[in-house]
């Protein structure tokens, strides 16, 4: 007989707060009565996972979620007596033909508000969104776009796993030849008012989806706090720049000049500046290593504007310049911290004296926002 593994209490603060700050200030742990939540029953929520136009590279990411597993969470029990129920997912489901379209459709003539929709992949929107289609009726192939509008408004959110449904990522990028859209624009645009919450990444480390996923079945979507992006700030609020172990490289001005070099890697395109995500602490594959501790510049694959137009390669303005959050505070001569403008003008100094180009001072694009 199979044991039954839980995510513990213990489990799923970690899984939270792994990457999470003290200077970012999320608050998945203020969820009121939270501790009591932890305890008591969750509500039994089907998923339906639909893959779009993608790589499959979320669905993967997803496989390795190590803490719990992937079998832990679909067979196991997310909190004792309830388990994630994974209805539809084309491609590790054993099921196939009108055996599996007819799950879809028993949802699509549901209840409301009685699943979880997540949407991995780009939405061709061109033709009726006939570039990608899952399944079929009646010897008609059904888009990912009619799946979209007949789930959606039936859904209690839909969760965007991955860049190229939340913004559009490499599918939506220039000539766009199939009329990819962020699906928040489509529901949008077919007035359909059902909640978003953008998991972006590409593809997004297993831990945010899981985390997103399990924070809903605990404390409602009222439970997640996003950014202007629509993107958990638990797992999104942090910029790359300001915690990553070459930031003092950036502010000595010590720059690779080619890929193995030493020194910052601003200079070979490193989005990091520009992009929010805690992968410098969470890590990635079992917390081994991440983009920048393996040499590669940050390509910024969380944003909305990934894959960029020009080039992921070319340099991005620095719009925060401020001191790394892993310096301690700085201390006046009369022993008075300096506050977060004054240390926004020093960060500044020091980029300018690096000779890059300081946009504006602003402890970061996120706070401005809130
Ligand atoms: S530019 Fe990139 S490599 Fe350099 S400090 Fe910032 S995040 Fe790190
Ligand atoms: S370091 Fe940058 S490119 Fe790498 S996963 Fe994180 S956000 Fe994406």
């Amino acid at each position: 007989m199979k044991e039954k593994k839980d995510i513990t209490r213990r489990g799923f603060l970690k899984l939270i707060g792994k990457g999470t700050g003290a200077a970012v200030g999320i608050s998945l742990l203020d969820i009121p009565g939270f501790q009591k939540l932890l305890a008591d029953e969750l509500a039994h929520v089907p998923v339906i996972w639909i893959a779009a136009g993608s790589c499959t590279g979320c669905s993967v990411s997803l496989l390795n979620s190590l803490s719990p597993t992937i079998q832990d969470l679909l067979l196991g029990e997310v909190v004792p007596g309830k388990h994630v129920a994974l209805e539809f997912h084309p491609t590790v489901m054993a099921g196939q033909g009108d055996q599996i379209i007819d799950i879809l459709d028993k949802y699509k003539a549901g209840k409301p508000g009685s699943f979880i929709l997540a949407y991995e992949g780009a939405v061709s929107t061109k033709d009726h969104g006939v570039y990608c289609e899952v399944g079929e009726k009646n010897g008609h192939g059904i888009s990912t776009l009619q799946h979209l509008l007949d789930l959606a408004p039936k859904a209690m959110a839909v969760l965007n796993v991955g860049t190229c449904s939340s913004y559009g990522g490499i599918p939506g990028a220039a000539p766009n030849p199939t009329g990819v859209k962020p699906i928040t624009d489509i529901l949008k645009e077919k007035g359909i008012k059902t909640p978003v919450v953008n998991i972006p990444g590409c593809p997004p480390h297993p831990d945010w989806i899981v985390g997103t996923i399990a924070t809903v079945l605990i404390g409602g979507l009222g439970a997640l706090k996003v950014d202007k992006h629509g993107r958990p700030l638990a797992f999104f609020g942090k910029n790359i720049h300001e915690n990553c172990p070459l930031r003092g490289q950036f502010d000595k001005g010590n720059f690779a000049k080619k890929f193995s070099d030493d020194g910052c890697l601003y200079e070979l395109g490193c989005k990091g500046p520009v992009a929010y995500a805690d992968c410098s602490t969470r890590m990635w594959n079992s917390s081994t290593n991440w983009c920048i501790g393996s040499g590669s510049p940050c390509v910024g694959c969380v944003e909305p504007e990934f894959p960029y137009v020009d080039s992921m390669l070319n340099k991005v303005d620095i719009h925060a310049a401020t001191a790394p959050s892993t310096y301690p505070g700085i201390i006046t001569e009369r022993g008075s911290s300096i506050g977060a403008a004054a240390t926004a003008v020093v960060g500044g100094a020091v980029g300018l004296a690096a000779g890059y180009s300081i946009a504006k001072s602003k402890n970061s694009e996120n706070e401005k926002e809130e």
